[in-house]
This record gives C-alpha cells, sequence and structure tokens, in this order.
C-alpha cells in the first residue's frame, strides 16, 4: 500500500520539502554511466518547461512545504539564462535554499550572477582526478575546465563546495588523490555508489563498487573519523581524515536502506513528477501548470507524494529514462 498522506508536504511523518529540478535534458558531458555514446532523443523544446511553467510549479510546490530546491539536469548550466530563474525562485515565498549540481565546465563563466541571484551552494561531479581517464570518462571532457569551475564555486564562496564521484571500480586507484582535495580546503567529496537507471552504463558484477569497498580502499589512507554533514540534508554520511580541513562523504543509495529518511521530489525538464528515483512511476504536471492551473497543480503534486513508495525494493528497476533525464 502506497505511504498515506497526512497534510502538505508530510507523507508517512516525513516531511518531504526538497526537490531535484531538471531544467533540460540536454548535456556537454556524455558520461559513459550515465548516457549511450550517441546521446539520448532530446526532448523538443516546446515540450520543455518555460522558466515562467518552473516558477509557476515551484510557488504552488512551496505552499506545501518544499523549500529546497536543487537545480540539475542534463546540465543545468547549459540552459540559457540560469541567472535569471534562480533570483526569480529565490524571491518566491517558502523557498529558503537554492543549490545546483553541475559538472562545473561553465561555472567560471556564471558563478558570479548566480550568486548575486541566491544561489547558496553547488555539487560538482568530478568522477576521476586523472585527466586522460576524465576525458575518457565523460567522452570528451576537460579536467582542467571542471577544476576551474571548481576554483569559481569557492571564488564566489558558492559554499559548502562538495564534489560527487560515482563509485566506479578504479575509483579505488585514485582514493589518496580525492583525500587529497579535502586536505587544505573545506572541499566535501561524496563517492555515490552507481545506480542502475536508464539501462546504461556498469552491468554487470564487478562494473561498479560499493561503500564497504571503497570504505576498504581508504584503510592505507587514514583513519575516517564520524563528523556531521556540512551543511544540506541529504542521504550521505561524512567522515574526515584527521588533520584536513575538508570531509569525505559516502552515499551507499544501492547497499544500504535509507529510502526511509527520503525528503524529496523531482521534476524532470518536461514537467514529470518522481516521488522515486528507483520508480518509472511519474505524474504529469505539465497539462495543469501550463493552463497556470493553481488546483490542478496542487492535485498533481498531492498524488506524487500519495504514491511515495519509501522502498526502493518495491519500485521497478527504472528504464525509461535515464539519469541525464532525471536530474541525478
Ligand atoms: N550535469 C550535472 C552533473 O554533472 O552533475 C547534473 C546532472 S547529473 C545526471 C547528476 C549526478 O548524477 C552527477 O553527479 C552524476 O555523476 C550522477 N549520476 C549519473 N548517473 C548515475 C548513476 N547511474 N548512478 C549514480 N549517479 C549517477
Amino acid at each position: 500500500m502506497p505511504a498515506r498522506r497526512r497534510d502538505g508536504g508530510a507523507v508517512s511523518g516525513r516531511k518531504v520539502d526538497y526537490l531535484r529540478l531538471s531544467v533540460t535534458d540536454r548535456c556537454n558531458f556524455r558520461c559513459s554511466y550515465c548516457m549511450p555514446a550517441e546521446g539520448v532523443d532530446f526532448r523538443p523544446h516546446e515540450e520543455i518547461m518555460t522558466y515562467e511553467d518552473i516558477v509557476f510549479f515551484v510557488r504552488i510546490a512551496a505552499r506545501v512545504g518544499i523549500s529546497k530546491i536543487r537545480l540539475t539536469g542534463g546540465e543545468p548550466l547549459v540552459r540559457k539564462g540560469l541567472p535569471s530563474l534562480v533570483s526569480q525562485l529565490s524571491a518566491l515565498e517558502g523557498v529558503d535554499d537554492i543549490s545546483l549540481t553541475t559538472n562545473g565546465v561553465l561555472l567560471p563563466k556564471f558563478a558570479a550572477d548566480l550568486k548575486a541571484a541566491g544561489l547558496r551552494r553547488v555539487n560538482i561531479s568530478i568522477d576521476s582526478l586523472d585527466p586522460d581517464r576524465f576525458r575518457l570518462l565523460t567522452r570528451g571532457g576537460s579536467l582542467n575546465l571542471a577544476l576551474a569551475g571548481v576554483e569559481a564555486a569557492f571564488r564566489h564562496r558558492l559554499e559548502p563546495v562538495k564534489i560527487n564521484v560515482v563509485m566506479l571500480p578504479e575509483v579505488v586507484d585514485e582514493v589518496e588523490a580525492f583525500a587529497g582535495l579535502t586536505r587544505e580546503r573545506p572541499m566535501h567529496v561524496r563517492f555515490i555508489e552507481w545506480m542502475p537507471v536508464g539501462g546504461c552504463g556498469p552491468q554487470g558484477a564487478g562494473d561498479s563498487i560499493t561503500k564497504d569497498q571503497l570504505t576498504a580502499a581508504f584503510a592505507h589512507v587514514g583513519e575516517l573519523v564520524p563528523v556531521a554533514s556540512p551543511g544540506g540534508s541529504g542521504p550521505a554520511r561524512y567522515f574526515r581524515l584527521p588533520g584536513h580541513a575538508g570531509t569525505i562523504g559516502f552515499i551507499s543509495s544501492m547497499s544500504d536502506h535509507f529510502c526511509g529518511d527520503c525528503n524529496r521530489l523531482r521534476l524532470t525538464a518536461d514537467g514529470r513528477l518522481k516521488s522515486c528515483l528507483f520508480s518509472d512511476d511519474e505524474v504529469d504536471v505539465m497539462a495543469a501548470v501550463r493552463a497556470r492551473d493553481e488546483l490542478g497543480t496542487l492535485a498533481a503534486i498531492h498524488a506524487s507524494l500519495g504514491g511515495k513508495t519509501f522502498d526502493k525494493n518495491r519500485a521497478l528497476r527504472p528504464n525509461v529514462r535515464g539519469m541525464s533525464q532525471i536530474g541525478g
């Protein structure tokens, strides 16, 4: 039986206050674990939510308790005028935290405007600190440009700055290098278990690794001492290496069961609400939003919240959309 909605954004006693909002399905990378080499079928522009659509939606979602928005994609910074969206969202009553997940390469260009518009902080995805491996993994991306994005984030105080690293097997060889990022500066490196979403990327046993395997690889780097989260309300568990300024986090979406703590909804760029990353279930909110129908939009949000399973094992193996079409 689906979890029962009690009031507003609270489902089965948990407050759903976090929306991952994908602003585009387009990306300037083609990460091998996320997208097929030939790319995916991008939605036509007219099927993508306009900024006016998004602002209308978030205004209604804020009424049921959504207060934290993370902009994602595709690559959110390839969409024109993102600072203007951030500034409109940050002016909405009830919205108190806007963050961004990005591959970082366009951050040097936009960080100042994003900060001025009200963006608080960024997560930057960097899966390897080896330039050749980075290029291979992203199918053409430049590690130097991504690292320039990290510098821009610090320069414009989009903090805490978190680095997302998917746990592909080669990461084991790089734990020392990633740990080095946390030594001098408050950088927070989070290792994320690869999730089988969208039917691309690693397929077999041994193609991706678990939190326990990666933790074991840290044994020769130093003791991981548990610490509080540096900010944000996600599922990561954080540790600090003695004497380091930053932290190491693990998001063990596959080997641990933290669905019960899930506080999030996802909105795809083409206006579908997803209450669980591990399910193909979606609620279409686009028609109500385009009609500026407040009650219809609220009904769609409630329908999505009401279908939230809090148990990924009960959800279907998701295949209809890939990560780049959901936003991670
Ligand atoms: N382009 C942006 C970026 O690079 O961060 C935002 C979109 S990307 C889909 C969001 C996050 O999802 C990235 O950190 C990426 O590494 C992660 N991701 C993509 N596919 C994944 C998978 N199958 N399992 C776990 N994480 C994945």
